[in-house]
């Protein structure tokens, strides 16, 4: 198209060189002359008419689009006028006014053309940030959900919660029952875990059975509570072929944590003590308290001395898990 629109002012420039040369009345090929100019107008509108490449139409999307065109239809504009100088005639009158339509239809076109695209690569985006088995969040969005809550939650000086779910002996499941149903499984828990969030909740597929949920304006207590009432529904469900099958979660709340990475690495923690306290249960983390709510432990948790002795073990087991977390980074 560049190349096309040079053309076009060479073709202009030759015929005001020529206009400028001789007179009307020296000149008797002067018709011909004067049609040189709307030659060059047709050819600008040609390099308009055509379509944008690709390219063109993913660096200016939208308004910008219309920008171009709209130029070269204000030049054609600005001929015209300037062609009443020069006399271009009938003919070149009729040439200007043809192609100065046919700029803003294709600048219509061009534009509709244009959204469909930009719809398309929104769509596409969008679909980047899904895991396609589950169509939860997958892990690189999650990272950006959680530190936007995160963010948004210090700001407005509200509570903010996030929850990890993982399946017990997932390994078990799959060698027993084969990968496939592991996989069916895996969709029907991630259905359980989104169906008890709230429209601003926020649930990814951050590793292969695992399940982080952000729960802005949401207490740890009451994250518990959805976690453990989810717990629950998946340890009560049937699931064809399989049987039962139980999930354990961490559950930690903002106030405890620095920022994003931090909440993820106490939930974590959290998550880890729930899986080497018997699974199938809901850890808390809290500084100064740790319950591991599990059906058989609900009982136990009132007694104080045991609350205590498990804080100092979590604090390890929090430790021991970012070392070996750490360890595993770096290698
Ligand atoms: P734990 O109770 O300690 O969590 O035991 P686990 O066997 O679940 O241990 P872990 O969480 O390490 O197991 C992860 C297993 O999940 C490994 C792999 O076989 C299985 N897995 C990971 N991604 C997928 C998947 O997309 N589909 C299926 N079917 N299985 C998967
Ligand atoms: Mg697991
Ligand atoms: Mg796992």
């Amino acid at each position: 198209a560049w190349t096309i629109i040079g053309c076009s002012f060479g073709v202009m420039a030759l015929s005001h060189a020529i206009e400028l040369g001789y007179s009307e009345s020296t000149f008797p090929g002067f018709e011909l002359v004067a049609l040189i100019h709307p030659i060059g107008i047709a050819l600008i509108g040609l390099a308009a008419w055509r379509p944008s490449t690709l390219a063109t139409q993913l660096r200016i999307e939208g308004w910008g689009l219309l920008v171009g065109p709209t130029l070269f239809g204000w030049l054609t504009v600005g001929l015209v006028a300037y062609g009443n100088f020069v006399e271009l005639g009938a003919l070149g009158l009729f040439l200007a006014t043809v192609t100065l339509i046919l700029v803003m239809v294709r600048t219509g076109l061009t534009f509709r053309e244009n959204i469909a695209i930009a719809e398309e690569l929104r769509s596409e985006v969008a679909q980047s940030a899904r895991d396609p088995l589950t169509g939860l969040y997958n892990h690189r969005l999650f990272q950006e959900l959680l530190n936007d809550a995160v963010d948004e939650a210090i700001e407005g000086g509200h509570d903010l919660s996030l929850v990890v779910f993982d399946i017990d002996d997932f390994r078990e499941i799959n060698d027993r029952y084969g990968h496939e149903a592991g996989d069916t499984v895996l969709r029907s828990i991630a259905s359980q875990i989104a169906d008890r969030l709230r429209n601003e909740d926020r649930v990814a597929r951050i590793g292969g059975e695992e399940f982080a949920c952000v729960l802005p304006r949401t207490n740890g207590t009451a994250a518990w509570l959805v976690a453990e009432r989810a717990r629950t529904e998946i340890e009560a469900t049937d699931y064809p072929g399989i049987g039962t099958v139980t999930v354990s979660a961490g559950v930690c709340d903002l106030s405890h944590a620095a920022g994003a990475n931090d909440l993820l690495r106490l939930t974590d923690g959290a998550l880890y003590w729930a899986k080497t306290h018997g699974r199938n249960s809901v850890a808390r983390y809290q500084p100064d308290l740790m319950d591991v709510l599990s059906a058989e432990d609900r009982a136990a948790q009132a007694e104080r001395a045991r609350t205590l002795s498990a804080v100092s073990a979590l604090a390890r087991a929090v430790d021991a898990h970012a070392d070996a977390a750490r360890a595993a980074a770096v290698r």
